[in-house]
């Protein structure tokens, strides 16, 4: 194995370590909580670590970079994230290459993965993003419309949402990050009362490097970590 590979293998181990604790001090199972390698600043051979170190669940926020690595490593049993804004017009290549969409971000987008979805005879699994922090350089739907919106997207009958996703406003300030997670479950929480059959609302997709254990505590079941699986490495 190379140094690169065992550093990378370090860091899964190290990380999922301290998923367990926050998941312990959250009063959950470790078991309950996904971990998502983001693979936006490595290249191949750094990703074939990952799965190496039976880190198998991938993000890229960049839908080239997406498209080009899962074709490059197709032989792997990958599952793909797509993690970061998708404009309508890169939704028929990407659907076919991913296991779950966290950046469902707009009606328009939806609409328009349903369509394909449908053209391409399957079901594309989503998580609604959330603007939790009202930053306005992010995307996402307010808390406020939430309820409204999904009524909607239940009629999407190639969509299956299973949750939602929602990145803390102010990096590094983590009891800011704290009061935007909690804010988030019970916004989930809220929604679930009233929540249509065909829509989930499962999975709470938050939490990155700087923030993923507070994320845990407060209810996430997918953290999405990247530059901290490459200390050593890149940094
Ligand atoms: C880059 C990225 C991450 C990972 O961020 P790190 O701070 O490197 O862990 C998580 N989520 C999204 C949407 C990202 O773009």
């Amino acid at each position: 194995m190379s140094d690169v590979a065992k550093t990378i293998a370090e860091n899964v181990a190290c990380i999922r370590e301290r998923i367990r604790d926050a998941a312990q001090r959250g009063g959950r199972e470790a078991s309950a909580i996904t971990l998502v390698a983001v693979t936006k600043y490595v290249d191949c051979d750094a990703v074939r670590a990952l799965v190496e170190a039976d880190c198998a669940e991938i993000g890229e926020s960049r839908p080239q970079e997406l498209w080009r690595k899962a074709e490059e490593l197709s032989e792997l049993s990958i599952h793909w994230h797509m993690i970061g804004h998708l404009q309508r017009n890169k939704v028929r290549r990407t659907v076919p290459c991913v296991a779950l969409l966290h950046s469902g971000d707009s009606l328009r987008l939806l609409a328009e993965v349903d369509r394909v979805s449908g053209e391409l005879e399957r079901t594309t699994p989503v998580l609604l993003e959330v603007n939790i922090s009202g930053d306005e350089t992010k995307h996402g739907f307010t808390p406020g419309e939430m309820e409204g919106h999904l009524h909607q997207i239940a009629e999407l009958g190639h969509v299956h949402v299973r949750g939602l996703m929602a990145m803390a406003g102010r990096e590094g300030d983590l009891d800011s990050a704290r009061a935007d997670f909690s804010r988030m479950r019970e916004l989930r929480d809220q929604l679930q009362k009233n929540c249509p059959p065909s829509v989930s609302l499962e999975e709470l997709s938050m939490g990155m490097s700087g923030d993923f254990e507070v994320a845990i505590e407060e209810g996430a079941t997918i953290v999405r970590v990247g530059s901290a699986l490459f200390e050593g490495v890149l940094w």
